[in-house]
């Protein structure tokens, strides 16, 4: 089974997703956890080159490429290889960030990120966990974080309006695999949410 976790920064989902994958160990699965951009040696040296430095060094449509290319060689080295040895693969963040972030922060380019990932990627996973926030509290929650090294923070709260809800648009656009969990409350009591929404999807 894979799953993934989609949210705005600051969402908690990184937390969420690591005490999932703690339950799921518990209960005796063997899971995977992972997280994009990055998830193999090669895609986090990519998630280097467009994390780190000069938010301008990329053009947009390279900065697609470059996350398609990253996200290429985590499904082959470590998702498909997981997935095909009966693990579950928990992943933070996968392509619908790509959807939301390349395809929509600098100017709509979700055509091209969709033909990209049909022609490179074609897979999704079989849940897609959103973890809803409001952006104010996310914003301040991510520029508080420690080691917010990372360009991405400084998105700004307009921003993070505009992909609250893009996110929220897409999980009604793949109503069948998204499953909305508010944010908006105490680790445990999302992280609760978080495991009943995922012990549905599993076999038994
Ligand atoms: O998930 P995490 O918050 O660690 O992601 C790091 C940063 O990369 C985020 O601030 C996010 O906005 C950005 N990002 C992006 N495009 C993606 C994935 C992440 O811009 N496809």
């Amino acid at each position: 089974l894979f799953i993934s976790f989609e949210g705005i920064d600051g969402s908690g989902k990184s937390t969420q997703a690591r005490l999932l994958a703690d339950h799921l160990r518990d209960a005796g699965r063997d899971v995977i956890l992972t997280r994009e951009p990055g998830g193999s040696p090669g895609a986090e040296e990519i998630r280097a080159l467009v994390l780190q430095g000069d938010p301008d060094r990329w053009s947009a449509e390279t900065e697609i490429l470059l996350f398609t290319a990253a996200r290429r060689d985590h499904l082959e080295r470590t998702i498909r290889p997981a997935l095909a040895a009966g693990k579950v693969v928990i992943c933070d963040r996968f392509a619908d960030s790509t959807r939301m972030y390349q395809g929509l922060s600098r100017g709509d380019l979700r055509g091209v990120v969709d033909r990209l990932h049909d022609l490179m990627i074609g897979v999704e996973p079989d849940l897609t966990i959103l973890i809803d926030m409001d952006p104010t509290e996310g914003l301040s929650r991510a520029l508080s974080r420690k080691g917010a090294e990372e360009r991405f923070e400084d998105f700004g709260e307009d921003l993070q309006k505009a992909m609250r809800a893009g996110f929220l648009a897409l999980a009604d656009e793949f109503a069948d695999r998204f499953r909305v969990v508010d944010g908006a409350r105490a680790v445990d009591d999302v992280a609760s949410d978080v495991r009943a929404v995922a012990d549905g999807f599993l076999p038994k």
